[in-house]
């Protein structure tokens, strides 16, 4: 058979492998740390278990669908359900709100809780699914960078819609068409942080994220967000797929303008075609330096990073679920911190995830395992250390104000990651989660196609390609690689 060769073993690389082994090729996988799944990755720590990098799942079928290809039944590998709570909100004036699952719930509680019209939120909501059902089939389904994608009826009844989707407005500006309670608004302005972006830059267009939480369901893979790698990387090694671990690929080889293998260090690997899933920056900088770069592309504006404590706590808090958010005072700075000057926000939005509430096996009796996150710049060499404890100071403080509590003295274990420990576990471009930042309305056409342009045989997948960052599109990456690569 022909055999592929694909560079990084994570999400969108296992998913790519999954995939075109299917499609009758034999696939190698070259990872250069001895674990699969990237950024999706977990430790345990004293008894705490954390998952390292993300906490929210959303549109579960993407992995099913993975097992299915392969005639496999999904639930001997992966199970998962759903979340009747999707997230628990904190602001500093003592106000909270547990925003429920369901729209009608949601939708009566809000406007109860916020003082806004229920049939606004219920517009808002089917406004929002609008959006989804014109775009995700050209947005995040195809190859944007294919003509016959623009010649499809599904785009040219997009584009002539999109006009009034809020694209020539920011997510806030479209947020605050609906809503007068600036917390209703800062609610929704929070999922620009779904792909790093802000929600002063973003545009209005990005209010179909909530629709992805909101109507498609938030869900939790039983024994954590880690079973998901897990499982994948059980299936590929089941229908052969080969891996290479502590093996990072230091050049993609190509020939008479055609991939033909890998350079590691054991040595040349030559395969019929080659797809990286390392992201794309140092894809281009270090393993095809000798070649022509897409300057526009590698230059766009990275996403958000993050700083993140883990912390084993020695008590429980009822009033807190999986996913929590306890809101900064001032969303609009916070923002400036994180893209225009680059540095951390004293009261940034604190998120706080715990899976120790779905399933008790995650921490010791009586205890927690908190995942506390908060949104950062990327990587551009700033002091980490320092900028890291003063941070964890202010953290520390908000949690105690808000939670009323005395955090500091209940943390039993603790390790952090911050940017640049992002950026050098997973090598992605200033540690950036999500590849390419959407803070401009050309942003989706900015983003590097799945394939090159200029070498045939060679392809890309991941949170750094189209159609972007987070787990679903990735997953998404792999399937438009799978439709782009010929037939055996
Ligand atoms: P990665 O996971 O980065 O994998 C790339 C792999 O390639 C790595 O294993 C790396 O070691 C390997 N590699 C790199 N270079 C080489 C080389 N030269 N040779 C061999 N191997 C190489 N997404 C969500 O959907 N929900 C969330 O809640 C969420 N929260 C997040 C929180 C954090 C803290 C982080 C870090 C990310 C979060 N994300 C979330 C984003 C999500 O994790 C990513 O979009 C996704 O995991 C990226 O997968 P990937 O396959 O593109 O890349």
């Amino acid at each position: 058979p022909k055999t592929a060769i694909i560079v990084g073993a994570g999400i969108a690389g296992l998913a790519t492998a999954i995939r075109l082994s299917a499609k009758g090729y034999q696939v190698n996988v070259f990872e250069a740390n001895d674990y699969p799944g990237g950024k999706l990755h977990s430790k345990t720590v004293e008894g705490y278990r954390f998952d390292l990098g993300p906490s929210l799942f959303t549109m579960p079928w993407l992995i099913t669908e993975l097992f299915e290809i392969h005639g496999k039944n999904p639930t001997d590998y992966f199970n998962y359900y759903k979340k009747d709570v999707i997230c628990n909100y904190f602001w500093e004036d003592g106000k909270t709100f547990s925003a429920k699952a369901d729209i009608n719930q949601f939708a009566k509680e809000a406007s109860i809780s916020f003082n806004e019209k229920e049939e606004t939120i219920k517009r808002f909501l089917s406004d929002n699914r609008k959006k989804y059902d014109l775009t995700h089939s050209i947005f995040l389904e195809k190859s944007l960078h294919r003509t016959s994608t623009y010649l499809s009826k599904d785009t040219l009844k997009a584009l002539f819609r999109i006009g009034g989707m809020g694209i020539n407005n920011t997510l806030n500006k479209s947020n605050e068409r609906y809503f007068s309670n600036p917390k209703l608004v800062q609610l929704f302005n929070r999922y620009a942080t779904y792909n790093g972006s802000s929600p002063y830059k973003t545009p209005g267009i990005m209010s179909m994220i909530p629709h992805l939480e909101m109507e498609l369901g938030t869900y939790f893979p039983k024994g954590g967000m880690h079973e998901i790698t897990k499982a994948l990387f059980q299936l590929a090694q089941d229908i052969g797929v080969v891996f290479h671990f502590k093996q990072p690929v230091k050049q993609i080889l190509v020939k008479g303008k055609k991939a033909v293998g890998i350079t590691t260090d054991g040595g040349d690997f030559t395969g019929d075609l080659v797809v990286s899933n390392m992201d794309v920056y140092p894809t281009y900088r270090k393993l095809l330096a000798n070649h022509r770069q897409p300057e526009k592309t590698l230059k766009q504006e990275r996403s958000s990073s993050a700083l993140i404590f883990y912390w084993g706590i020695n008590k429980s808090f009822p009033q807190l679920d999986l996913h929590n958010i306890l809101f900064s005072n001032d969303y609009p700075t916070e923002f400036k911190y994180i893209f225009d000057k680059k540095t951390l926000y004293h009261d940034a939005t604190v998120y706080i995830n715990i899976t120790s509430k779905e399933q008790e096996q995650d921490a010791p009796k009586g205890s927690e395992n908190w995942f506390v996150m908060i949104n950062a710049p990327g990587n551009y060499g700033q002091d980490w250390d320092t900028l890291v404890t003063v941070a964890r100071q202010h953290i520390i403080s908000k949690i105690n104000r808000v939670l009323n509590t005395d955090i500091a003295s209940l943390i039993a274990t603790e390790f952090v990651l911050d940017p640049k420990g992002i950026e050098s576990a997973t090598s992605s471009y200033r540690g950036a989660l999500y590849g390419a930042a959407s803070n401009s309305k050309f942003a989706a056409f900015l983003r590097h196609p799945n394939f090159s342009n200029h070498i045939k045989n060679l392809y890309f997948c991941g949170g750094s390609v189209h159609p972007g960052g987070g787990i679903p599109l990735c997953l998404l990456s792999a399937k438009i690689v799978h439709d782009l690569v010929p037939e055996m």
